[in-house]
Parts: C-alpha cells; structure tokens; sequence
C-alpha cells in the first residue's frame, strides 16, 4: 500500500469502534431468532447512514420456505423461547443435558417444537436407527455424527427428534457445544417440503454420559422447545460510495448467526471500512472514486443470491470480498490467516496485488494464499453470475461454530482491524487507481506471475526427481498454472480498460515452452488407458442452462435429490470441456487426484441436473 494511503487509513479507522459495532450486532444476533433480525438490519442500516454511504437501502426479502433466489430457497422464519432435556430413567434424579438460555447452542437452527408441556420419549443410538424399521417416538443419539446425516431416516421411520453430540473441537473443548446450523441436505435448510424436526446439541462430555447410560439399559428423556416457524422476514442491507463509473466492488459480510466473529464483525468492518473511506474522501486525503465501493450485509448464501440474481447487479460487479470471520485468533484456532485467490475458473489479476499487501500489512502473521473455490462467501464466482471474489480470514479448524467462539480470547481484534484496513487500503487502491497506478500493477502482475510459476517450476524438479510426479504430470499442471495465469492477465485488462494485456500473454506464452520443454516426456508415456468411467465423462459435454449454482435443487422432486459438493467442478463446464477434461482441471487446481468412485458420483449428478434443467449434455 502507498505510505500516504495507509497513514490516511491508519488515521481515519478506528479499531475501537469496529469492536463496538461488533458486540452490538452480535448481542442482538446471540439466539439467531428472527424475532430480531430486523433490529440487527435496521442498525446496520442507521449505521450505514450515519457512516455517510449513498444509496442506502434495507432491502425487505420474504422467509417463507418457498421463494427461491436463484437455486436458494428461502427457508421459513424461526424463533425459540425456551429448551429443556433430561434424562429422566435410569431413575436416581433428572440428568439435565442442556442448559437454555444459558447455551443458545443447545438447540438446533430452526428447532421444531415439541408438544406443548414438552415429551418423555426413549432414546435409542444411530446405529438403532439405522437397524429398525420404525423408531416411532424415540429421540435419536447421533453418536457423534451431523444430525444432517440422520435427519430423513429419523423423520421416515418416525423418531420425534435427534441429540446430538457432534463436535469438531471434542478433542479440544469438550465442555463447549457445537452450533447445528443447516443440517437439511441438500440446501441447508428445511423448506415447506420438509418435515419439521427437534434437535438438540449437546456437548461432547454430557454425549458420553448418554452413551455410557446407553450401554447399561434403556435411557428416557423429558424434553420441552418452545419454538416457531412461520412466515416472516429477512433483509437485505446495501449501502454504496459512488464511483465516477457505474461499476463497483463489493464488500460481503453475513449477520443473522450467533458468533461475534461469526459474522458480527464482517457487517461492522464493513461499516467502518465505509465510513472511513468516506470521511478521507470527503476530507480530500483519499481522490474521488473511480469505481464505487458497496457494502451489502445479508443472509449468508441466501441473501447474497437473492442480490446478485439481478442482472444489472452482476453486470456492475467488478470483484466481491468477503468479510467473514476477520477477528478470530490465530493463536487459539492454531490456523494461519488465508488469503483466499479468486477460484481458478474465475481468474483474477488482484490475487497478486492483495498477496503482495496482505504480506506487507498483516506481517509477523503466518500467512496461506489459498487456491478459490465456491464456497458459502465466494459462490458469486460463478461463471454464470461471472464475480471474481477473494477473502481474507482465519481459517477455523476444529473450533468451527464451537460455542467457544463466544469466548473473549477468541477474538483478536487487533487482526479484525489489520484485516479491514488491509480491504480498506486494497478497495482504494482499485477504485482511485491512476494511469501511473495501473502501470505498477502491470508490472507487478507480470512479475508475480514469473515468480509463482519459477516457484512451481523448483517444486515440480524436486517432485520429479523424487518420483513423486511423473513429466506428464508436471506438463499437465503447468499447462494448467499458463492458462490460469493468461486468465489473471486478461482480467487486468477487463478491470482497466487501457491495459494492453497483449505483451503480458506473449510472455506467459515464452515461459510456458521453457517450462514444458524442461520436462520432456514421450509420446508413448502420454498415451493414456482411460478407465470406463473416464470413457463415459469424455463423452459428455455439459453446459449450464440456469443462474447460479444448484444448492436447494428446488427443481427436483424431494426424493430424487442428490448432496452435490460439485460445484468446483462445474464451474469448468464451459460448453466445450467434457466432464473428463473438468476433472483434469478440479485435480490441477485441488492437487488431489481424481478417483473413478467421485467421477462416477460426478457423472450421475451431472445426469440427475440434466434431468431437471440445470445443464444441458451434449
Ligand atoms: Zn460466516
């Protein structure tokens, strides 16, 4: 970042504030009832104002388990008044698994009630589950497992509800309870065509102590939640600092979840990310825009599509950054910072620049670059909706949605404020960008370019001396890191128009021959016996027919739906890759190789969409 640039910055942002904003909207936000969500959106609307933002909107968006954005249906509103569960038989004094409202955790998002004056129901274990035919009446003991997992076969054979003990930080934190966030697959959450169900968490510790009663006989429970599903309402909250151009960059952050760094912190960095870079262009330290910079804080997934479902929206939407979880330590999830590159299939030259700053700005912090994908921030990468995204976050290991995010040492605040003046500066450095300016990124693409493909280079000679990588591998990944870079180039050129991106491609071209020609491999060798599933995908040839991903898969019948988890994947289909050749890429970008069992999973999804309109094959 240019010294002026990030001493304005450092001037104008006040850390104090962004974790002011965080508690406020995460206290609202702490039992992720509806009931409250148009607070937390009407604040981070006023906020918005009072941070000096044109076109403010708060954005009202139906929650009714039926109206889909794109491939997302809206699930209904859900609210939750009170939770109890005990162990009641054995006899010998009610065991109280739960603690509500102490632990909000303890019930499931979007919980069904039980009858009023709550059930004594037996418990039986997942394994039961799975061996009988009927489970009428009985509460199901995930053992572990993701109620998402059980929730079909409980409702299907008649069991009133699910505990759960599923936590990926048991080993860590065994006391604390794991947040169950969408546990209706495919799609997170239950719409009007799902049965509503209970479920409760508990913590790995009060899960053993189920399972041991388990063990010595039959084991029943009293359990009562007084909760409500219903035709409600969700926002929307955009806010926008104008540009001499229609086009914009966009910052996301999601609010409507428990945890301050969860995303409290994203709707607040966005907020004081905003305010200050209106009050420094206001004051003349930062030049007009030429791009504008919009906020818009949503519904994760949902909201963020319901947005981008507007055509006039995608086509000013120059780059997305998401928000989420900026604060949460390092030091506790034992994780580095990520700075997560937009995905492949959507290349973008400003991975290179935020590389580049993120080091000079977050230092002393172990840092990843991390290859994009399509996930819940950066989905808008689609090709179909066309955003390259980036993210800068600490990965969350096993501490994901722990009720130990509740804790105060789990935030590092310091990071949340080095992250948002790190967007702060990259935003302004994009929007305000000079011709002199757009020459250094130029030459800094180019350069950064070289250098990750010589870094590569070193790696694969290593690899291939080591026999870890055979020549043909080498050639088909360097091939895939020219074509991605050649991507990177040309975008540069889409982002600022006077870029001739001509010499930069000519010389990707040069280097690519060098590397190629460093690794020789015969003919012969390069022959491939391909396997009947290979044969099968190398006669296939998808092309996208709808916006967006399919993530509800709203089209198909219930019971034909199939957990998809392709969407990296799909994001090659370009109408002229076979679904062979989209493997290749998936396993150049993921370095994991292709088995025949996920090709074959591959092909049947691709068939069942096909069936439905969301591709076509030919
Ligand atoms: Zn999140």
């Amino acid at each position: 970042m240019n010294e002026s640039l990030r001493q304005a910055i450092a001037r104008e942002f006040q850390p104090a504030r962004l974790e002011r904003l965080t508690r406020d909207i995460a206290a609202i936000e702490k039992t992720f009832c509806y009931r409250r969500f148009a607070e937390s959106a009407r604040y981070c609307y006023e906020q918005m104002r009072e941070a000096g933002l044109a076109d403010v909107q708060l954005i009202e968006l139906p929650a009714d388990g039926a109206t889909t954005h794109m491939d997302f249906t809206m699930p209904q509103a859900w609210d939750v008044e009170d939770a109890s569960l005990e162990i009641i038989e054995p006899a010998g004094g009610a065991v109280p698994l739960v603690d509500y409202p102490a632990m909000p955790l303890c019930v499931a998002n979007r919980c069904a009630p039980t009858p009023p004056g709550g059930i004594i129901a037996e418990v039986i274990t997942a394994q039961q589950l799975r061996a009988a035919d009927n489970a009428g009446g009985a509460f199901v003991y995930t053992e572990g497992q993701h109620p998402q997992t059980l929730r079909f076969e409980a409702v299907a054979k008649g069991a009133v509800g699910l505990i759960s003990d599923r936590s990926p930080a048991r080993e860590i934190a065994p006391n604390e309870t794991y947040w169950i966030n969408g546990w209706c697959s495919p799609g997170w959450y239950e719409t009007r065509e799902h049965m509503p169900l209970t479920c409760f968490s508990i913590s790995p510790s009060m899960g053993k102590l189920l399972s041991e009663r388990l063990q010595r006989g039959a084991v029943r429970v009293r359990a009562s939640v007084r909760s409500r599903l219903y035709d409600g309402s969700i926002y929307t909250v955009t806010g926008l600092l104008p540009g001499k151009e229609e086009r914009e960059i966009v910052l996301l952050a999601h609010i409507y979840e428990p945890f301050p760094c969860d995303d409290a912190v994203g709707a607040a960095s966005l907020i004081e990310i905003g305010r200050s870079l209106a009050a420094l262009i206001s004051q003349g330290a930062l030049r007009p825009l030429n791009v504008g910079v919009r906020l818009l804080i949503s519904m994760e997934r949902y909201g963020f599509a319901a947005y981008f479902q507007d055509e006039g929206v995608r086509r000013r939407s120059l780059l997305g950054i998401s928000m989420d979880c900026v604060s949460l330590s390092p030091t506790r999830t034992g994780e580095p910072v990520e700075v997560r590159y937009s995905p492949a299939s959507m290349p973008f030259w400003g991975d290179l620049l935020l590389w580049r700053m993120a080091n000079e700005e977050l230092g002393g912090r172990p840092l990843a670059a991390q290859c994009g994908n399509l996930s819940d921030d950066t989905f808008i990468s689609d090709l179909t909706i066309g955003v390259p995204s980036q993210w800068v976050w600490t990965r969350v290991g096993a501490t994901h949605h722990s009720s130990l995010w509740f804790r105060e040492e789990m935030n590092d605040w310091a990071l949340g404020a080095d992250i948002a003046r790190l967007i702060a500066g990259y935003v302004a450095s994009l929007a305000t960008a000079d011709k002199q300016d757009v020459e250094q990124f130029r030459e800094m693409t180019l350069q950064g370019l070289v250098e990750e493909a010589r870094s590569r280079q070193r790696e694969w000679g290593e690899a291939v001396a080591q026999g870890k990588l055979s020549a043909q591998d080498v050639r088909q990944q360097a091939r895939f890191l020219l074509e991605w870079g050649a991507g990177r180039a040309r975008s540069l050129a889409r982002t600022f128009p006077s870029v001739d991106a001509r010499p930069i491609l000519g010389q990707i071209v040069a280097l690519g021959e060098e590397l190629i020609a460093q690794f020789p491999c015969s003919p012969l060798l390069a022959e491939q016996t391909l396997s009947s599933a290979a044969r099968e995908a190398a006669g296939m040839v998808p092309r996208r027919a709808t916006l967006g991903m399919p993530f509800s898969q709203a089209r198909i019948p219930l019971d034909e739906r199939m957990p998809g988890g392709f969407e990296q994947a799909l994001n090659w289909a370009d109408g002229a890759r076979n679904l062979w050749e989209i493997a290749q890429c998936v396993q150049c970008e993921t370095g994991v190789a292709t088995q025949d069992a996920w090709l074959e999973r591959f092909i049947r999804y691709c068939r069942l969409m096909e069936r439905y309109g969301y591709l076509e094959i030919r």
